[in-house]
């Protein structure tokens, strides 16, 4: 059957009315029923650890961490801060050359809370991505490498450079844990 004119018309009308609702995809992704748009694991996750920085009672540093394993599903969460029972509400919150009264005595990092938030079984962190919005210090590293975390997702690593991001690292490598920086947009930051 040879292509009529009001044939070609109706094919043209029906491949414009696509690209205005589809923006030119193939057939294929313009599937109904399905965004192509979505926002990554690495994204998701990471922007579940800002989200728990955003608890941190901390006036000058907040951290978030997200504990995912490889079937992306969320095994914990943790920030900064201090152990239950001890008040964030009246914590100093300041430094000080007094470890009595320093906060850094006090607090539990983010992915130390993390780990210890988590009420399932150990094994399940075998292998499994944290996700920081800092690079974790060399205490955190070392806990990690207990908990059996098998990669480190990472926002910022400010302290790059200095003696305990040297010796994170240091641990980190030679006990064979992957380390990776992702960026996000601006929009997931805040
Ligand atoms: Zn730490």
């Amino acid at each position: 059957m040879g292509l009529t004119l009001a044939n070609y018309l109706r094919f043209e009308w029906a491949r414009s009315t696509m690209m205005i609702l589809f923006g030119g995809l193939s057939e294929e992704d313009a599937m109904p029923g399905k965004r192509a748009d979505v926002i990554s694991w690495d994204e998701f996750f990471m922007r579940v650890a800002i989200a728990a920085s955003m608890r941190s009672k901390d006036p000058n540093t907040q951290v978030g961490a997200c504990i995912a394993d490889g079937d992306h599903r969320i095994l914990s969460v943790g920030y900064n801060g201090t152990p239950m029972g001890l008040g964030d509400d009246e914590f100093p919150w300041g430094a000080s050359d007094d470890p009595l009264h320093d906060k850094h005595s006090y607090v539990i990092h983010a992915e130390a809370n993390a780990i210890l938030n988590y009420r399932g079984s150990l094994k399940d962190m075998s292998g499994a991505t944290v996700y920081v919005t800092l690079f974790p210090c060399q205490e955190c590293a070392k806990t990690l490498v207990q908990a059996g975390i098998g990669e480190v997702v990472y926002l910022d690593d400010k302290y790059d450079g200095t003696i305990g991001n040297q010796i994170a690292k240091a641990v980190l490598d030679r006990c064979g844990i992957k380390y990776r920086k992702i960026d996000l947009p601006e929009s997931a930051m805040h």
